[in-house]
């Protein structure tokens, strides 16, 4: 696991600031329906990251090709998909509901190729925490 840098941002076609995130779960609802033409929280490869420990702490995870982002509002991890001596690579999200989908399994973001608004995670968030990259 790498922290690239400490700002909660990261860069990846699309940009996350996890310290703007009100955890409105829009981003995930939309890449769901990028997906599947539907309102399915389960195929969205954008989801939230919600703290059980701590009230008000959001971040959100991207899966992409090769690896995850995980921005947090300390900071921002990059997982290698497949990295050996990281437990995450099995696909479970450790503070996630046994019953979430791993995030492994689900397609990785295609920055909505074909979708004629373009990335539709970038269009509904409400405080612009996710910014497609310049
Ligand atoms: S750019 Fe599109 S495919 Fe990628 S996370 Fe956002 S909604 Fe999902
Ligand atoms: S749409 Fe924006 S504010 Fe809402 S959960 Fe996603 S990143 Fe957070």
């Amino acid at each position: 696991m790498d922290l690239i840098n400490h700002k909660g941002t990261a860069t990846m076609g699309v940009n996350i600031d996890a310290l703007k995130c009100i955890g409105c779960m829009a981003c995930e609802m939309a890449c769901g329906y990028h997906r599947d033409d539907g309102f399915a929280f389960l195929s969205a490869c954008i989801v939230l990251y919600r703290g059980r420990e701590k009230k008000n702490y959001f971040g959100v995870i991207l899966k992409e090709e090769e690896r995850l982002v995980v921005a947090r509002p300390e900071g921002v991890e990059v997982k290698i998909i497949g990295a050996s001596g990281d437990e995450d690579t099995s696909g479970e999200k450790k503070d996630e509901d046994a019953s979430a989908k791993p995030m492994l399994l689900r397609e990785p973001c295609d920055l909505c190729e074909e979708m004629k608004y373009g990335p539709m995670c970038v269009k509904v968030c409400p405080v612009d925490a996710i910014t497609l990259e310049s």
